[in-house]
């Protein structure tokens, strides 16, 4: 995690009213320049001031499309690390991205460190060409990771997936990923850095998580990500030690004791919850699509929804306007707080020193990363067809 100085004392003396004022008014004063975007998670007082909300890779193609249409130069994410410099890389060159807590880490995307991947793969390639394996690992990465793990991912042949789309990335894999599979290879799947989006989605696809699965933790002290080469040999899919720490507050007695109370309720979680969750749960998917959910919901429906809390509470809000309820589906304190600490102090100060010519902040990818995460994104657009990135990022890059 990176370390953020603290702020001078005059943000921290303002009133809600004060700042919400203050941000406005900034934002008025760099007009086109800039683009604020607000990730689903994020408190509403950050919220309000953003001209996007949603997940992050739908807010850094949103970046990328406005940028295009504005020639806007600066893009404020309020989300975590991995997001800014995802932005950083679908925007163009000169588009300043910036964060404005440097200290909003994402705790998942922080358990798949570098160079514990690189060891990984390197003991694994071990294992398998001692046992003559023929075929090939190809691993993918969930968008929640760092650009160094993407790049890593593009650079070995595998794809970035999303929530949304990881079914579709994993076939492709299976299927031989840009090279199709010969009649004699067998293809493995290393999935980072969330285990449990790898093994819903896996097990969902009929993969079974006991025999077809295992787990590479590199923090074992046994070695060998505490797996034996038989783990390896026999698992379709690796799946590495990581998760949210959100998420996995949600357990499967949650969905028990809300079922045990109200039959009538319906139970959605994302698929970053435990297996054992998503099992107990009616429904399973990605922010996009519980929020599509909860707005296409009946009236009169009632709904228990397994995410972060300040999503299901402006959730909640608008759906109780169309007599459709909605609660979270544990007391717990489901909240993301990596994200909590970008504040409207933080925002306030990253727009009051663009407009003193300052930017503080920046998230900047270096140009090897960003080659290679391009590629690994790329082949995720490519997968599911959706729009290509900002063409002069994407320039060039090999698939
Ligand atoms: S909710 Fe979980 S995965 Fe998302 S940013 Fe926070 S810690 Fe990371």
């Amino acid at each position: 995690m990176l370390w953020q100085p603290s702020l001078p004392e005059r943000y921290q003396k303002m009133t809600d009213d004060e700042l919400a004022a203050a941000i406005t008014a900034r934002k008025a004063e760099l007009g086109d320049r800039l683009v604020i975007l607000g990730h689903h998670y994020q408190q509403d007082d950050v919220v309000r001031h953003a001209d996007f909300l949603g997940d992050s890779f739908k807010l850094s193609q949103l970046a990328a499309e406005k940028v295009d249409e504005t020639g806007a130069k600066f893009v404020v994410f309020c989300g975590v690390h991995f997001m800014a410099e995802s932005a950083d890389i679908l925007t163009p060159e000169d588009v300043t991205v910036i964060l404005p807590d440097l200290s909003a880490g994402c705790s998942m995307a922080d358990m798949a460190a570098y160079d514990d991947v690189v060891d990984a793969w390197e003991q694994i390639h071990g294992v398998l060409e001692a046992d003559g394996f023929v075929g090939r690992v190809i691993p993918i990465t969930y968008m929640n990771s760092s650009a160094a793990i993407k790049a890593f991912v593009g650079e070995h042949g595998g794809a970035v997936c999303t929530s949304s789309n990881a079914d579709a990335v994993l076939a492709w894999a299976f299927a031989g990923g840009s090279e199709p599979r010969r009649d004699d290879e067998q293809i493995k799947i290393m999935f980072f850095p969330d285990q449990h989006l790898g093994r819903n989605t896996a097990a969902a696809m009929g993969y079974d998580p006991v025999t077809q699965m295992c787990l590479w933790d590199p923090r074992d002290p046994r070695g060998a990500g505490g797996t034996t080469p038989d783990d390896i040999l026999r698992s379709a899919v690796i799946l590495w030690k990581g998760h949210c720490s959100v998420h996995k507050l949600f357990r499967p007695e949650h969905v028990d004791q809300i079922k045990a109370h109200d039959p009538t309720m319906q139970v959605v979680v994302h698929p970053e919850c435990m297996y054992e969750v998503v099992q107990k749960a009616d429904h399973a998917g990605s922010t996009e699509k519980i929020r599509k959910l909860i707005e296409n919901a009946e009236p009169g429906s009632r709904w228990a929804v397994g995410t972060e809390v300040h999503m299901v509470n402006r959730l909640a809000k608008e759906a109780a306007k169309r007599d459709v309820y909605v609660r979270i589906l544990s007391e717990c304190q489901c909240l993301c707080t990596t994200m909590y600490r970008i504040d409207p102090q933080h925002l306030l100060w990253t727009l009051d020193s663009l407009a003193n010519g300052e930017v503080v902040n920046q998230i900047k990818v270096d140009e090897r990363t960003r080659k290679w995460s391009l590629v690994s994104l790329q082949r995720m657009l490519d997968i599911t067809g959706a729009a290509k990135p900002a063409p002069d990022r994407a320039a060039g890059v090999a698939k």
